[in-house]
């Protein structure tokens, strides 16, 4: 047999310390210094209230926080190291202090999307074997009415929560006061009024491999699964993105828009500026306004987005209102960028521009398995090699495979599945080796499920995906969750869910074939139409909203499947095609 060809990365290798991610981002190397900068230096700023952290008081913060996950008297005996607390929140300055803090605890975090239902957040809290939620009054109804589903009584509902604000006001002092009655609860504010942590919990050498965070990925196939990454892991991230992602002066300071609990954010926008000594102004969610008016405010030189970001940059009235021209670099991942879009945002801004205020646009590829980054566009080759995701990171192995056994190499510069391998890959799915196994083979390859090409100089383009998910503006939109809840509904007998492109909004929407339990009661176009309305809204009373079906409805007598019962997906991505073009 022929031998496997394998692209290795042409950057030299980067040291990855094996040490806990916590040493890496705060030793002092003497004094007033946090993890290798002034401790004066701003770390994290609140885009609404200015309130900053700098690198000391997070540093401070995060230790007490620590110390009273340790020592409260309610959480002390469940605060063993190895156990996980789930974050259920969106974007805050309390954030990188629950998550730094959980770290230094030694406990393991599990990020849950803020938007989700309480069914939802149900399967990950049960899966990932959680003891303690952190939410905000804003999430505290969603997590009260889970725990009911799960049975648990009030009293001991209560013991499963910690509360805090969304910018610390409380903690820090007089504001703020939380929208609901929080007094059964254990506030955030009291954890850090207790006492401090002499010291972070140690991860050295081979203990480096124990988990850190559980993201939550359907991966290629089936329902959302946690993903094991460990310290390693994100050392790994830490050590390789900077080959070629650069600061380009002292002024720098970027905005953190995306949601935290996704790894792209969590690792780019939390972990990696602190390596950088970047201040982060964090937004709690996208919106194109305060997106425009934070630039201005705050003066943003970088950003990390998603491609829909680009469509507000190239087309919403707000740019016009607001002075962007600080903005000298945007990392764009997540999902795919087409180059027609990044022309359409250079040529808008560069037009209010002097010469000497340049705009890179670059793309990177990254997966929640593969912690998450692993191909990055270098700045100078921004133009040169538009469209490609850039070469692969340091460290890393590379495989492009035509077949899914893996057994038969994609030529020179032809489209073949992407695998990986490296310190990057994930430890495995929690608690599941079977989808483990079907995922990383023996010898270490983690298997993506994207078509990709790789150019003659070592440019990867992703032009293809070969796995089932589907993603709504970067969100995982898992087609087996779908359909498992269409078929709760009493009146389907059988449905499936692929995703269709929407280049207006530069995404994925989620569309759902159905086939009806009654097919007499939908026989006229109005009829059928009525139905599948009506099935639409249903939805958005089950999940949460990067889940509603914006693709559409559509009935059909028979859902196409193989002799073994696989949904024939490729068959209903090309009956949309023409369905849209009929539209
Ligand atoms: P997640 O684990 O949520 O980050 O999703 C990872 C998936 O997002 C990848 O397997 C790709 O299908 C997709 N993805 C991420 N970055 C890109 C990109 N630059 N171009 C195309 N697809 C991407």
């Amino acid at each position: 047999t022929m031998s496997p060809t394998i692209y290795k990365s042409a950057y030299p290798d980067a040291d990855i310390p094996q040490t806990s991610v916590f040493t890496r981002l705060f030793a002092s190397k003497g004094p007033g210094d946090v993890g290798g900068f002034p401790g004066s230096s701003s770390a994290f700023i609140d885009a609404s209230s200015g309130t900053t952290l700098t690198r000391a008081s997070l540093l401070d913060l995060s230790l007490r926080f620590g110390h009273g996950l340790r020592t409260h008297p309610a959480l002390a005996s469940r605060a063993k190291r190895g156990n996980t607390i789930l974050i259920f929140s969106p974007n805050s300055l309390a954030w990188p202090v629950i998550l730094f803090g959980s770290v230094a605890a030694g406990l393991r975090c599990t990020l849950a999307n803020s938007a989700y239902t309480p069914a939802e957040l149900k399967h990950q809290y049960t899966d990932s074997g959680a003891y303690l939620i952190i939410t905000t009054d804003e999430g505290l109804g969603v997590v009260r009415e889970m725990l009911g589903l799960l049975g648990v009584p009030k009293k001991d509902a209560d013991r499963r929560i910690v509360i805090t604000t969304q910018d610390l006001r409380w903690a820090g002092g007089p504001g703020a006061k939380p929208s609901v009655d929080v007094s059964t609860l254990v506030s955030m504010e009291e954890l850090l009024k207790a006492g401090k942590l002499g010291q972070e919990e140690k991860f050295e050498g081979a203990l480096s491999d124990e988990t850190l965070y559980l993201c939550y990925s359907s991966g290629t196939t089936g329902k959302p699964k946690g993903v094991e990454s460990t310290h390693r892991n994100i050392q790994s991230l830490l050590s390789i993105v900077p080959a070629t992602f650069l600061r380009n002066g002292p002024e720098d300071i970027i905005l953190s828009i995306l949601p935290h609990y996704h790894i792209y954010s969590l690792a780019q926008g939390l972990h990696l500026p602190l390596i950088y000594n970047l201040p982060v102004v964090i937004q709690t969610r996208f919106e194109p306004v305060s997106f425009c008016a934070n630039i201005e405010k705050y003066k943003i030189t970088l950003s990390l987005i998603v491609p829909p970001v680009l469509v507000v940059l190239a087309r919403h009235p707000a740019v016009e209102q607001y002075d962007l021209s600080t903005l000298k670099y945007l990392v764009s991942g997540a999902a795919p960028l087409g180059r027609d879009l990044v022309h359409q945002v250079k040529a808008r801004l560069l037009a209010k521009r002097r010469p000497d205020q340049p705009l890179d646009i670059v793309q990177g590829f990254g997966m929640t398995e593969t912690s998450p980054t692993t191909h990055l566009l270098p700045q100078a080759d921004s133009e040169r090699k538009i469209g490609s995701i850039g070469p692969l990171l340091p460290n890393l192995e590379a495989r492009l495979l035509e077949d899914e056994d893996g057994l038969v190499d994609a030529g020179e510069g032809q489209p073949g599945e992407l695998w990986l391998r490296g310190l990057s890959v994930m430890k495995g799915y929690l608690n599941n080796p079977t989808a483990t196994a079907n995922s990383i083979t023996a010898d270490g390859w983690f298997k993506t499920g994207d078509i990709a090409i790789r150019d003659a100089e070592g440019f990867y383009y992703i032009v293809d995906r070969r796995k089932e998910l589907i993603k709504y503006k970067g969100f995982q939109v898992p087609p087996a969750e779908l359909e498992g809840v269409l078929l709760t509904h009493p009146e389907i007998a059988d449905a499936a869910v692929i995703g269709v492109d929407s280049v207006e909004e530069a995404t994925e929407l989620p569309r759902a074939y159905i086939v009806a339990a009654n097919p007499d009661k939908v026989k006229t176009p109005e009829a059928k139409a009525a139905f599948a309305q009506s099935v639409a809204k249903w939805m958005e009373t089950k999940v949460a909203r990067h889940k509603f079906l914006r693709g559409g409805v559509a009935i059909i007598d028979i859902i196409p499947k193989s002799a073994s019962g696989k949904i024939l997906r490729r068959e209903l991505r090309d009956s949309a095609k023409v369905e849209a073009k009929r539209a």
